[in-house]
């Protein structure tokens, strides 16, 4: 299908992080609730099932979406007369030690693919070796989905935010497999390994195999997600991906991403993106790192690239903080945006993407709630 022309700015709300005096509802959650009142998003949920998708994290990270703005949220929706609300992510379970449990949010939390972790849908995606997406049954099959999104860094396609929320955080591991699988595949080179085993440790997956013997490692294809946490980590560089090419895996994305949104009537959307804690890596990592830059705010609105496009456009190199970069890791390269100049790719072109294959706009007005 065509892209619709989107021809007019799109609106977007922000709750600045800086506050003006030391008083409670001077504060970014006061202003969160004010926003999502504003926002019209209890009328729009009114009596409509409502899934709100959000990056759990797991391990000891400590950067995700502080539980206290989602409880905020569940109790707008509720309020404003949702049917049923519940919050979904990959794996369920690596948020309740660190307090997303229904006990503390309001609401059930559960896996995107329901118990049996095969409720999903297949969808003809058709680009290059991506050939369908499997999405969630619980966000399919709900009325109005909520793109929760945590703003931070990535190092295969610049930064996540909403878009990657929606395009890796909706699927499998089927379908996370074929996306990463866009960049190519993984090399050992056998002279640089000094079998440090870092690449082992870090792996989420289970998908390097080691011998001690040999002191040689190897990589089990069949669970590898190509998350590239072991190319990243090596303190040899002795992993590489092959025929790499992080354009196709953006390119992936905005496919899927695309594909996914069109299951929704436009007016059964709405995304926010926190742009608190921005740090240099996912929070897939499982462990947090210092923010790269000041907490920015929360952003809030109905056009996913509008609200990608201005959190990228907050985000700036200037504001890059003393420690915000591993000491071993100190220098910044080259390029247009802050996660550019440390990822070595250019954040901007899933967004770009996305436009290609989904009607919406990266012109944009913002108004701030107060
Ligand atoms: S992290 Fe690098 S050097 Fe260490 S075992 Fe893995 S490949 Fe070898
Ligand atoms: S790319 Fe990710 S899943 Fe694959 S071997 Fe490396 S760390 Fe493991």
């Amino acid at each position: 299908m065509a892209p619709k022309k989107a021809n007019s700015k799109a609106d977007l709300l922000f709750a600045d992080a800086a506050v003006e005096s030391l008083e409670a509802d001077k504060t970014l959650p006061a202003k969160f609730k004010r926003m999502l009142i504003k926002s019209k998003l209890p009328q729009k949920v009114k009596d409509k099932t409502v899934t709100v998708k959000m990056h759990l994290g797991g391990g000891i990270g400590y950067t995700t979406i502080h539980p206290v703005f989602v409880r905020i949220l569940v109790d707008v929706i509720k309020d404003g007369g949702a049917k049923s609300i519940k919050i979904i992510d990959g794996k369920a379970q690596n948020g309740l030690a660190r307090g997303y449990t229904q006990e503390v949010l309001g609401c059930p939390v559960v896996s995107c693919f329901g118990e049996t972790g095969k409720y999903y849908y297949p969808e003809h995606i058709g680009f290059e070796s991506l050939d369908e997406a499997l999405f969630s049954g619980e966000a399919i099959d709900s009325d109005f989905f909520i793109d929760l999104a945590h703003i931070k860094g990535h190092g295969d396609c610049g930064f996540g935010g909403a878009l990657k929320n929606i395009a890796m955080g909706t699927v499998p591991t089927e379908t996370r497999r074929k996306i990463h699988r866009l960049e190519g595949g993984l090399t050992i080179d056998s002279e640089k390994c000094i079998y440090c085993l870092k690449c082992f440790k870090a792996c989420p997956n289970e998908a390097i195999w080691k011998n001690d013997e040999k002191k040689e490692i190897s990589f089990f294809f069949h669970n590898c997600t190509y998350c590239q946490h072991c190319v990243m980590i090596c303190p040899e560089d002795a992993i590489a991906m092959e025929d790499r090419t992080f354009e196709d895996f953006s390119h992936g994305m905005a496919h899927v991403t695309a594909a996914f949104l069109k299951k929704f009537k436009p007016e059964n959307l709405f995304f926010i993106n926190f742009l608190t804690n921005i740090t240099m890596y996912c929070d897939c990592w499982e462990f947090s790192s210092p923010s790269l830059v000041p907490d920015i705010g929360i952003l809030a609105g109905t056009d996913i690239a509008a609200i990608e496009t201005a959190s990228l456009d907050m985000i700036k190199t200037e504001n890059l903080l003393p420690n915000g970069l591993p000491k071993n890791r100190n220098t910044i390269g080259e390029g247009k945006h802050l996660f550019e100049k440390i990822h070595a790719k250019d954040p901007y072109l899933m967004i770009d993407f996305l436009k290609q294959y989904y009607p919406c706009t990266t012109d944009y007005e913002v108004k701030e709630i107060k």
